[in-house]
């Protein structure tokens, strides 16, 4: 479906054979080609040029002609760079306190719900007592497929069905995870379509008054530009800690992991790549250069 870009390098190189190094002149098709590559993999066309355009002064003055193929080397010099750009290595998510809480927020449809359920059952693997709570008072479902996912996991679900104010949810959840000696608290919030100032208080409430040892927001990778600008708005009233990438089961290259990191600088900690339990895993920004390059 997609061309690899060391392939299209390869190509663009063809015409270059025999020029020396890679100079300012001969240096455009390849970084044209690299920004095209990166476009296709849903990166932010803003980020994709000030990547390729650092990648630019990097690749000036190496010997990469000479290579057999210069699209290949160049390809693990772009690789490097956007590992680089992405973290390099995975930032696990803060488990300090008694209850630790994790706080779970996000636009409705990203994936928060089933993002809940998993990160409840990987912790459950390991050994620890979790209790999940369901903070969604405006959808009756949500409560109910986190109720669902909770029994098919064997995880406790808290919930307060006539209550209508999800902070007051969100303590007494808290006060129930501690007397009955959870170890970690997962609280699933209500999401909306589009960013919306109410639920942006509502969330950032629970959030100064609960004081999660984690606050992660989860975004859908396969919305593309729109996944920058939801982290940003999100990162403005939060302040979060991490991000979760879902939906990278998809057929998406996962360019949007490396816009969401420029754009808010706050590292994706977990992706989710399916509707299953199992179907997550922690971020790494290597394999992740990987995929979006092909
Ligand atoms: P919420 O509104 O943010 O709580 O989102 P949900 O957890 O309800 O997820 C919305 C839809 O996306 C549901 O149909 C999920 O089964 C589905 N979903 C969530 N995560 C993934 C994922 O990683 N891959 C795929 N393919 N579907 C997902």
């Amino acid at each position: 479906m997609f061309d690899n870009l060391s392939v299209k390098l390869d190509r663009a190189f063809k015409t270059l054979k025999g020029q020396g190094n890679i100079t300012e002149i001969n240096v455009a098709a390849t970084v044209k080609e690299i920004r095209r590559a990166l476009i296709d993999a849903d990166v932010n066309y803003k980020v994709a040029k000030e990547v390729t355009d650092s990648i630019k002064e990097k690749a000036l003055g190496r010997d990469v002609l000479i290579a057999v193929s210069p699209g290949q080397l160049l390809t693990k010099i772009v690789a490097e760079e956007l590992t680089i750009l992405m973290g390099e290595t995975n930032v696990p998510i803060n488990l300090t306190g008694n209850p630790n809480i994790i706080l779970i927020s996000g636009l409705q449809g990203s994936g928060k719900t089933t993002f809940s359920g998993k990160l409840a059952n990987q912790f459950k693997k390991q050994g620890r007592t979790v209790l999940l709570a369901a903070c969604d008072v405006y959808r009756p479902a949500a409560i109910d497929q986190l109720k669902v996912l909770g029994e098919q996991i064997g995880v406790e679900v808290y919930t307060e069905p006539d209550e209508k104010n999800p902070l007051k949810i969100a303590k007494n959840a808290v006060k129930y995870a501690k007397e009955h000696g959870k170890k970690s608290l997962i609280i699933d919030t209500a999401g909306r379509l589009a960013v919306d100032e109410a639920m942006m208080d509502e969330i950032a409430g629970i959030k100064k008054e609960i004081q999660p040892s984690e606050t992660l927001f989860v975004v859908d990778a396969m919305t593309g530009q729109d996944a920058v600008n939801t982290a940003a708005a999100f990162n403005q009233r939060l302040d979060f800690d991490g991000v979760v990438l879902t939906k990278l089961d998809g057929d998406t290259r996962g360019g949007a992991a490396l816009s969401v990191r420029k754009e808010v600088s706050k590292p994706i900690k977990y992706i989710s790549t399916g509707e299953k339990m199992d179907a997550i895993d922690l971020f790494h920004p290597d394999r992740m250069a990987k995929r979006i390059l092909g």
